[in-house]
């Protein structure tokens, strides 16, 4: 990874470069900056120098801009924590596949890890024609130097003209990173993603300005044409192990001593959700009124095997925890059913919960933008309805 140049000559020691870091990778040692491992080369500090003593290193290669042609096939990343696949990465194969379909070129899926024999197979049985596999103790766990070098390697061989990787954590991580080392595009959280068929560009297409409106993004002059696209917007395909694909094995490109982060531990947070698996959801927004207000949620969820999601309003109130957030900004959800209770409707929630199976709203006001798109609208207090609708599943379903 690039890092920091510092022109110790230059340096006054002024410490203006140490108060905007923010990664804590700089501090005044002996009257000079000093970088650390810390250091991202997000290039905060550069601006902020009055002696001009900060600069980045050359970039090792220039961005492809000519022979894009020469660019073909679309990739996916799979990613996979303690040897089992995500599942949004198959989400990725599946539109992997159908972009390259249209494209009219093969799949490949990259898949790092250690032991990955399972998760390659599994990658082909999910529509990839071939799979990168690098298979070594320093890939058991991510960690984005030896992730990002293999596939910018791997990249600057192969050339594919498209790359997807799911917007994971370790995607978003991943992702930034290998199209920073490439010197090319990347659009993030997209919610569509379609060819062009004049020009075969890849049409990008997601959120902005605060979810007001959608926007395509191109990268029309560089390559690969890079993607990370949220949870749970696209279906995971039906596997197929009777396919057949070519497995090929690559080298890690750096060694242990190379690797600047160590991965010592994972705390699993308490009273973790992960309401992007759900089946069933019962969420509550501002009109639940207060935290208690989530109870007869809970109870309801609790009898229908669900978990329980919430608007930003509600979380930012305080009542529940970030984990439940639903919407833009939070979790992308595609239950096969969602009951917004006390929930407005606004575009930042539907765009978290709109390709739900079944939307039943629960609203007090009849003119509420939720009702657009529920499958079924109830108008009414959700503090008589909830109970009632708990009632009634607890007898049927006998729990
Ligand atoms: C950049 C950005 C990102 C955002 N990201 C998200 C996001 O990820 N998720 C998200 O949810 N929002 C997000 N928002 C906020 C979003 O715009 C709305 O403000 C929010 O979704 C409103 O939450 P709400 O529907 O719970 O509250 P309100 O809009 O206040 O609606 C409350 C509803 O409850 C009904 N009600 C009240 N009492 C009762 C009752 N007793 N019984 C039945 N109904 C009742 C009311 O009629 C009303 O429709 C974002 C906003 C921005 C600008």
């Amino acid at each position: 990874m690039a890092l920091l140049i510092i022109d110790t000559e230059a340096c006054t020691g002024c410490g203006a470069c140490v108060d905007v870091c923010p990664f804590g990778a700089l501090e005044i040692i002996e009257g000079v900056a000093v970088v650390n491992e810390n250091c991202t080369a997000c290039g905060a500090c550069i601006s902020v120098c009055p002696v001009e003593a900060l600069s980045l290193p050359e970039a090792e290669e220039k961005p492809v801009t000519e022979d894009l042609e020469s660019y073909q096939g679309v990739w996916v990343w799979v990613e996979q924590f303690q040897g089992k696949a995500a599942s949004i990465s198959w989400e990725m194969m599946g539109q992997g596949r159908r972009l390259a379909d249209e494209l009219g070129t093969t799949l490949t899926a990259c898949v790092l890890g250690e032991k990955m024999d399972r998760v390659a197979h599994e990658a082909i049985a999910y529509g990839a024609d071939r799979v990168f596999v690098a298979d070594d103790p320093t890939l058991r766990v991510y960690r984005t130097e030896p992730y990002a070098r293999i596939l910018v390697e791997l990249v600057r061989q192969y050339k594919p003209e498209i790359f997807l990787l799911g917007a994971s954590s370790r995607g978003r991580d991943l992702a930034g990173a290998v199209a920073t080392l490439l010197y090319t595009g990347l659009t993030a959280d997209c919610t569509g993603l379609e060819i062009d068929p004049e020009t075969r560009l890849l049409l990008q297409t997601r959120p902005a300005y605060g979810g007001n409106i959608m926007a395509t993004i191109l990268t029309p002059n560089h390559r690969p044409q890079m993607a990370t696209v949220r949870h749970r917007v696209f279906e995971v395909p039906e596997p197929d192990f009777e396919r057949q694909g070519q497995i090929v094995s690559v080298p890690v490109v750096l060694s242990e001593d190379e690797i600047a982060s160590k991965v010592v531990d994972f705390i699993v947070e308490e009273g973790e959700v992960n309401i992007a698996d759900a089946k069933i959801i019962v969420a509550g927004g501002r009109g639940v009124g207060g935290p208690e207000g989530f109870e007869p949620l809970r109870e309801l969820a609790q009898v229908l095997g669900g978990a329980v999601g919430a608007s930003r309003a509600a979380v930012d109130a305080g009542w529940i925890p970030y984990a439940h957030q639903v919407g833009q900004t939070g979790r992308t959800v595609r239950p096969d059913l969602y009951i917004a209770c006390g929930i407005s409707g606004a575009i930042q929630h539907r765009a978290g919960m709109s390709t739900s199976r079944v939307i039943v709203a629960i609203n007090k006001d009849p003119d509420a933008p939720i009702f657009d798109i529920a499958t079924y609208g109830v108008v009414g207090d959700l503090f008589q309805i909830v109970p009632a609708l708990t009632e009634q599943f607890r007898k049927k379903l006998k729990r």
